[in-house]
């Protein structure tokens, strides 16, 4: 009989912070600028310069650990972890080992199968980011790009308290949901802003000691994560059942392969001889600094989800997706604010908003249109001003070139036509040059309705009033 094994994941993740300079130098952290143009002495490495604390990474730091539920460390340091590779200039990275920002922390976590629990976060440590190889395709050579050398990191260290992919996803979420709306990062995974690093183990059902865990790197979605935990469980359980052991190593996923080979050995922290950073004051916090950053704290999810629901009363279901990103719902209240109609505004996000975002192949976060065009269009549609097929196509012009909607339909006579009598002459015209659709329609086939629908909308270049249309025609044609 095959035994029953349970899988226990505990996640490392790092995320780049969102300050406008490195963590010890006053160089940019801009991505994409030309190789090695966001450098300077400190953030290469040259000996005799000296790094200074950015406050802002201790802010942003703190900040996600309250909203974490971490202790913050009131006297904590920077430590050296000391390790040889090309894209490390200084040949140790500036971390914390000892005393690290936040510990003893938790978020609580829903999964899909509708159960909640906590995920504890051992500790949040500060550190800096290393540089990058680029391997040239050309010349048989490694070139080295030092711009992200020096770009704050924090690592959430969480404990081994997940138990499938479905609850690991759920906490990178949480995670995710809090820290942008903190504006601390923007974490993409697919971009490296948030990479996950698992580590995973198998032990029987039932047992009580930890099986020995390997630790993957390299996963930048969540498609990825789901399908690298799925078959490193079945390799560690295979090894186990073939009477072989499970080696404590670190392991790259090849998503496209899905198959994870091993990377190296699995070092310890004795192996870096870390010691602390003799260049770098004591990180001291106070009581003041900690409150102010508390009080700074914006309303997070769950705390909008409830506020929707009372104030603006529109469905779970666009609450939800709304509150999916501070973005879309900083774009949703402020456009809720001018023409106070969050159900139509709703549906413009959920619809249009969306179905433009998947065409054009654009993340939410890169909306930006103003609040104030979307809330005059929802007025021009209030009073019938427009019709809906026009205010797509209007709703679209918003989307891509934020463009003013009452301008552009006053400029483009895009306005309703509810003359009744210019309708009729239209109608009538319309009805005597389509006999055969008029006969269709008298012997029963009411759908020829749509035809002459169609051939009047045209006519009158989409503008007319499509309510008062049917009734003329239904009258016209029941004669
Ligand atoms: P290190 O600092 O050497 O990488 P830690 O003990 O701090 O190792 O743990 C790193 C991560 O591995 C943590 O997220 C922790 O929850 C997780 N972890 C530790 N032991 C196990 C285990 N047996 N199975 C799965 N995950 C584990
Ligand atoms: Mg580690
Ligand atoms: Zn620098």
């Amino acid at each position: 009989m095959s035994k029953e094994y349970e899988t226990v994941i505990g996640l490392e993740v790092h995320v780049e912070l969102a300050t406008k300079t490195k963590i010890f130098c006053s160089c940019s952290t801009a991505f994409g600028g030309a190789p090695n143009t966001h450098t300077c002495p400190v953030c290469t490495g040259m000996p005799g310069s000296l790094p200074v604390l950015n406050k802002q990474v201790v802010e942003y730091a703190i900040a996600v650990g309250l909203a974490t539920n971490c202790d913050i460390t009131k006297n904590g340091k920077f430590d050296r972890k000391n390790y040889f590779y090309p894209d490390n200039p200084q040949n140790y990275q500036i971390s914390q080992l000892y005393l690290p920002i936040c510990r003893n922390g938790k978020v609580e976590i829903e999964t899909e199968a509708g159960g909640k629990k906590f995920v504890g976060i051992h500790e949040i440590h500060m550190e800096e980011d290393a540089g990058k190889l680029v391997h040239d395709d050309w010349g048989d050579c490694s070139l080295v790009d030092f711009n992200r050398s020096g770009v704050p990191l924090i690592e959430i260290v969480s404990e081994p308290d997940m138990r499938s992919a479905d609850e690991v996803i759920a906490y990178l979420e949480k995670l995710r949901l809090i820290i942008q709306y903190l504006g601390a990062s923007d974490c993409k995974l697919n971009e490296g802003s948030m990479r996950a690093d698992v580590n995973l183990s198998v032990r029987e059902v039932g047992a009580t000691e930890f099986g020995t865990r390997t630790e993957m790197k390299n996963l930048n979605s969540f498609k990825a994560i789901a399908r690298a935990i799925e078959a490193e469980r079945e390799r560690q359980i295979d090894l186990i059942e073939s009477g072989e052991e499970v080696i404590q190593e670190t392991r790259r996923w090849d998503d496209d392969k899905e198959y994870s080979y091993a990377m190296r050995s699995k070092e310890d922290a004795q192996d870096y001889r870390y010691f602390p950073d003799p260049d770098l004051v004591p990180v001291i916090v106070s009581d003041e600094m900690i409150e102010e950053i508390r009080s700074r704290q914006p309303e997070f999810r769950h705390e909008k989800m409830e506020r929707y629901a009372k104030e603006y009363g529109i469905p779970e279901y666009d609450i939800a997706m709304i509150t999916n990103s501070k973005h879309m719902a900083d774009i949703f209240e402020q456009t809720v604010a001018i023409c106070n109609s969050p159900k139509k505004v709703s549906n413009w996000l959920m619809g249009e908003t969306m179905r433009l975002l998947k065409d054009k192949n654009m993340e939410v976060e890169e909306i930006n249109f103003s609040p104030e065009n979307l809330a005059k269009l929802v007025a021009l549609t209030e009073s019938n001003t427009i019709n809906s097929s026009v205010a797509k196509d209007v709703f679209e012009r918003i989307f891509t070139e934020d463009i003013d909607p009452e301008k552009y339909v006053e400029e483009n006579g895009l306005k309703t036509v509810n003359d009744e009598g210019a309708l009729r002459s239209t109608i009538e015209k319309i009805v005597a040059d389509n006999p055969k659709s008029v006969e269709d329609y008298k012997a029963g086939k009411t759908k020829a309705i749509g035809f002459l629908m169609g051939q009047t909308m045209r006519q009158m270049k989409g503008k007319a009033d499509p309510g008062m249309v049917n009734e003329i025609l239904v009258e016209i044609l029941s004669k």
